[in-house]
């Protein structure tokens, strides 16, 4: 799933931040190889040790508020990837989200695949959902997630044109298809320790929701991730992705 150069331009994310060289750490990325061609593209940086839980194709009335209320009892703040539609739907949802602190991303607003879309299309379906998201939370979006991971070029240029980072991830299994909670906890788990051994931190991927079904089943991979959680809280860190990000302001 990840193409080697995403490799070696989070590695040098890692390298620079590793070293301290977060100042002027933004020339320092633009130095390496990949960013030249994709521009910034946020995966995971060579820390391991660090776990980013994030939650795609939110918010769901449904099941996003028995995972706040599991992660608030957990004190873990995570990131979302909210679909702009959505969000309009549950603007006091999106708003109970950021006051517990956790990050709030950009998934268009719609769920289309944007490799297949017009630019002007793209264009839309990002700039209404940073809008919407802003006008909820007061807050500036400076992450997106393109759905189903399409990055054709256009894509990412969309979301660097409305100031926001790309972010990808590096472990996800198909917990939207609904197996059971032990099984998505299990495989993410291999997942994790994999990337671990390799140095890497892991930028996880669970869903909250679902494109197809505004109030879809997620028991499973809430309790997924509340394993994960109980799993990993002693001896890991859980960031939100802009922890990773060392252009942030
Ligand atoms: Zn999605």
């Amino acid at each position: 799933m990840l193409s080697s150069l995403t490799i070696e331009v989070t590695t040098g994310f890692g390298v620079a931040a590793g070293l301290g060289l977060v100042a002027g750490g933004c020339a320092y990325a633009a130095m390496w190889p990949g960013s030249q061609l994709f521009g910034r593209l946020l995966t995971a940086p060579a820390r391991p040790g660090e776990l980013a839980l994030t939650f795609d194709d939110g918010p769901n009335p449904a099941w996003t508020p028995q995972l706040l209320e599991m992660m608030s009892e957990q004190s873990v703040r995570a990131t979302f990837f909210l679909v702009g539609s959505r969000a309009q739907s549950e603007p006091a949802l999106v708003r109970r989200m950021a006051a517990a602190g956790h990050l709030i991303g950009n998934h268009s607003w719609g769920h289309p695949n944007l490799a297949l879309a017009s630019a002007g299309r793209i264009q839309e379906e990002l700039y209404r959902t940073s809008q919407t998201l802003e006008q909820i939370t007061g807050t500036t979006v400076r992450y997106f997630r393109p759905p189903f991971g399409a990055r054709r070029p256009e894509v990412l240029r969309a979301a660097r044109r409305l100031g926001m980072v790309p972010v990808l991830w590096n472990a996800m299994t198909s917990d939207w298809k609904n197996p059971a909670a032990e099984a998505i906890a299990e495989r993410l788990m291999r997942k994790i320790d994999r990337l671990e051994r390799r140095g890497f931190a892991a930028n996880i991927v669970l869903h909250d929701g679902s494109h197809m079904d505004a109030t879809a089943n997620r028991a499973p991979s809430v309790a997924a991730a509340a394993q994960l959680i109980t799993h990993y809280k002693e001896s890991h860190q859980f960031v939100t992705v802009d922890a990773w990000d060392i252009c942030k302001d």
